[in-house]
């Protein structure tokens, strides 16, 4: 089984993915998580993706996919499914997944499309901001994140619903609860 968590900054994608990374023993794939990695390397990934990160704005697609392909090619040597959080984060991007997908032989895809209303997120969003001091969660950088989200990345599931098997989730409630609501979606696939 090859999960993607889709859903808004805040909806709580990286918590849950971690969980579901050890019940199904997934490869967890978070792209921010990687551009975090890159920009305290100060690589060349990390120094170009800094710009695009802490206005909130999307890193560009020739940049993401092309470091998405390469972590897909190289890993799928383990054997375990992928977890996919924070990718695709646009239609070019998911088109993109698709074809890395057909190369790689991964045909069983499912999708999980976590929400909660905008205020929730920005409320979790800006406790996060001052539990980890994380530089894009401020509340100007949230509210652009969250406009982004909706202009660029939420087609993405118009897109996937045409082609994948989309399971929608509610994302408000407390954490064990939405898990509980994500393993029931996702057992029948396991
Ligand atoms: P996240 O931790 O998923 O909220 O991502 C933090 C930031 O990393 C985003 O606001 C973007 O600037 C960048 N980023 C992460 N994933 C992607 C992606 N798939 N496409 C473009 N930018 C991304």
């Amino acid at each position: 089984m090859n999960l993607i968590l889709f859903g808004p900054p805040g909806v709580g994608k990286g918590t849950q993915a971690e969980r579901l990374r050890d019940t199904y023993t997934l490869h967890h794939i978070s792209t921010g998580d990687i551009l975090r990695v890159a920009v305290k390397e100060g690589t060349k990934l990390g120094v170009e993706a800094r710009r695009y990160m802490d206005s909130g704005g999307l890193v560009p697609d020739e940049v993401i996919i092309g470091m998405v392909a390469e972590v897909l090619e190289k890993d799928k040597k383990e054997k375990k499914g992928f977890l996919l959080d924070g990718f695709p984060r646009t239609e070019d991007q998911a088109r993109a997944l698709d074809k890395i997908f057909r190369k790689l032989e991964i045909k069983d895809v499912v999708v999980v499309s976590l929400d909660a209303p905008e205020p929730e997120l920005i409320a979790r969003l800006v406790k996060r901001g001052k539990e980890s001091g994380r530089s894009d969660d401020t509340e100007e950088t949230i509210r652009y994140r969250l406009k982004v989200y909706h202009k660029q990345t939420s087609p993405v599931l118009d897109y996937y619903k045409q082609r994948k098997k989309v399971r929608a989730i509610d994302g408000l409630g407390k954490i064990d609860e939405i898990t509980k609501r994500i393993n029931t979606a996702v057992k029948e696939f396991a």
